[in-house]
């Protein structure tokens, strides 16, 4: 049978373009259906748009840290508004080079919502095509729980475009995004609740960085609640937001902002009209090749809630295009030390087993801890402090996990992940001469 194309993208997001693109360039007659936006999540309402606003919100740090080196200035003033309409002409500038990319490497762009009609087949305004194979490439999507008051509160979606910065804001849940925009909100001068229905946020991440970085919140303002869960939300005559709690307590607000994680983007996609098959908790069950329970249809990416990180995402883009047309060129997706940073303030920079990882696996570990006021803090109020982490198996000298809370940690755990890859000791750390003056040098010189 001859079909339209051999790989029909839906979705055209981190790992939906990778794909594309490469399939493209190996050959492949490759179309990619897009709704919303190009570039997906990342690119228009995740790790893009977020970084930037992190960089916003740390200025007002800098320009109290400046006095200690002798600057003075009137006191600064923040306008959201031109941070938003920046950001948004950035966005639209990546937006254009996105385009090109899929354009200029020969695929078929078809802007609209797709849905699967069949195992080979795929509708788009009002027009089926037909293709070999079918990638779901859709993402995730924010999710709420549903309490009363829910639609008064807001996601990431909606504050990359908030028209006005919020005078006090209510933060719910204790992963990447909670944490993220509870520093953003902070930094930018709103006062900032954090609320979470455990012990201590960012579950899974090592307990001594949890504590390092809850600590550190807490100093820069930050009104943390734990085991908090909000029960509903209501308007008040004013305008402004009411979150009670299951305790009791109420929250008043002005913008309550949910980040309780984020469920597969499923919505009138079809998948009805064929054999795909769902894991119990919603996202798209594949094998280690990304092939779903319908021979002809894959999915990557959010859409399978495996690692729902943008180069997570691209390396099985990658990988699914080699499979498919370079198969000589294929390599599995390696998921062992994906390295990862929360770019809170400060940031969290982590590859690795966490302490607690590695001894429920049975090592005998070996901790090595650093904790001290960055120089770059010496002459300012700055209380700020950073914390290192080796975790090292006490039997083979073998360098299991870093991890980091501190100014640009993400930055430097990216080096260290490839020494981990690499399957570095700690005698290889400890023989790596340091560059003098840096906070990174402290990771060759932990003894
Ligand atoms: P997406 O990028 O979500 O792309 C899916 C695309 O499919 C979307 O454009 C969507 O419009 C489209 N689509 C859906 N259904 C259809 C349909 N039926 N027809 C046509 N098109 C459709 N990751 C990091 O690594 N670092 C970060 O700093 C980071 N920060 C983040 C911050 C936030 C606020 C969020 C929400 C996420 C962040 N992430 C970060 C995660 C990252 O954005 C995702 O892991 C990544 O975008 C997943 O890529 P994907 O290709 O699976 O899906
Ligand atoms: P996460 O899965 O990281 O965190 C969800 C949080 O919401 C958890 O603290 C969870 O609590 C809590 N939660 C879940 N359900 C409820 C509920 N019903 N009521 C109250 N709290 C609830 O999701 P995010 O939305 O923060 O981010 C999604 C993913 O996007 C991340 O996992 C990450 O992979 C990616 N991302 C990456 C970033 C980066 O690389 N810097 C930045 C932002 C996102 P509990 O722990 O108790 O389950």
């Amino acid at each position: 049978m001859a079909f339209d194309f051999d790989l029909f993208v839906i979705g055209a997001g981190s790992g939906g373009v990778r794909a594309a693109r490469f399939s493209a360039s190996f050959g492949a007659r490759v179309a990619v259906a897009e709704s919303r936006y190009l570039g997906g999540t990342c690119v228009n309402v995740g790790c893009v748009p977020k970084k930037l606003l992190v960089y916003g919100a740390h200025y007002s740090e800098d320009f109290e840290q400046a006095h200690g080196f002798g600057w003075s200035a009137d006191a600064p003033k923040f306008d959201w508004p031109t941070l938003i309409a920046n950001k948004n002409r950035e966005i639209e500038r990546l937006n254009g080079i996105y385009r090109n990319l899929l354009v200029n490497s020969g695929v078929t762009l078809l802007e609209g919502h797709a849905r699967i009609v069949d195992p080979h087949k795929v509708e788009i305004n009002g027009k089926t095509y037909s293709a070999e194979h079918i990638l779901v490439a859709t993402g995730g999507w924010p999710q709420v729980p549903d309490i009363p008051g829910k639609e008064l509160a807001i996601t990431s979606n909606e504050a990359f475009f908030l028209k006005d910065l919020p005078r006090r804001v209510l933060v719910v849940g204790g992963g990447y995004i909670a944490v993220e925009f509870a520093s953003i909100f902070n930094g930018m001068g709103a006062q900032t609740v954090q609320s979470y229905r455990g012990p201590l946020f960012l579950r899974g991440f090592d307990l001594g960085v949890r504590e390092h970085l809850r600590d550190e919140l807490v100093k820069k303002g930050i009104d943390l609640r734990m085991n908090t869960e909000v029960a509903r939300i209501d308007k008040r005559a004013d305008g402004s937001l009411a979150a009670t709690c299951k305790d009791g307590s109420v929250i008043e607000t002005d913008c309550v902002f949910y980040a309780t994680g984020r469920r597969p983007m499923l919505d009138n996609l079809g998948l009805e009209n064929t054999g795909v098959k769902l894991r119990e908790d919603g996202f798209i069950e594949v094998d280690d090749e990304y092939r779903t329970a319908e021979p002809s249809i894959l999915a990557l990416g959010d859409v399978i809630g495996r690692v729902p990180l943008t180069p997570v995402a691209l390396a099985e883009g990658m990988a699914v295009a080699r499979r498919l047309f370079r198969p000589n060129e294929y390599r599995k997706v390696d998921y062992k030390l994906i390295p990862t940073a929360v770019f809170s303030l400060p940031n969290i920079g982590t590859v690795g087993l966490t302490t607690e990882e590695a001894r429920e696996a049975g090592y005998e570990v070996q901790l090595f801890e650093s904790r001290f006021r960055p120089m770059k803090l010496t002459l300012t109020e700055s209380q700020e402090r950073t914390l290192m982490k080796v975790i090292v198996d006490a039997q083979t000298d073998r360098v299991l996990g870093v991890h980091m809370v501190g100014p640009e940690a993400g930055e430097i755990v990216q080096g260290l992940a490839v020494a981990l890859k690499a399957g570095a000791t700690k005698a290889v750390f400890d023989d790596t001469i340091g560059i003098h003056p840096t906070a990174a040098e402290e990771f060759v010189t932990m003894r």
